[in-house]
């Protein structure tokens, strides 16, 4: 099974970190093509701070869209995780074992010796004859 809560984990923070670097990045290049009009610069250079920028701004997005998609992941992944949870417990727990009913070997009582009854409802053995609990 593909870890998907991993791979979402590790996609989010590469798109964060990836969208934090494009912003940062793009905003430097803004501030050093707002300082480049400033200056009297070859013809065509400030120009191509601005296709930096762009650049920039493409690494920033394609790093949101990964932070989207390792958030969806990391959602599907807990949630699979959380459905194959019984898978891991196996089989349902086997009920509490009954307690013993001997039916056909009753001890016998140790005053009078008669079979004694089981009585289920008190959980002890039960004379007859001596009308008593064993
Ligand atoms: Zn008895």
């Amino acid at each position: 099974m593909v870890p998907l809560l991993l791979v979402g984990l590790v996609l989010l923070l590469l798109g964060f970190a990836a969208a934090a670097a494009g912003f940062w990045m793009s905003a430097g290049v803004t501030t050093a093509y707002n300082a480049c009009l400033l200056t009297s610069p070859p013809a065509g250079f400030c120009e191509i701070l601005l296709s930096q920028e762009a650049a920039y701004d493409a690494i920033a997005y394609i790093g949101v869209a990964l932070v989207v998609i390792g958030v969806v992941l990391t959602l599907v992944g807990a949630l699979t995780r959380e459905e194959a949870r019984p898978d891991l417990l196996g089989p349902a727990a086997a009920p509490w074992p009954s307690p013993p009913i001997p039916t056909q070997s009753a001890p016998p009582c140790p005053v009078c010796g008669e079979p004694l009854t089981w009585i289920a409802q008190y959980n002890r053995w039960h004379c007859g004859r001596c009308a008593q609990y064993r």
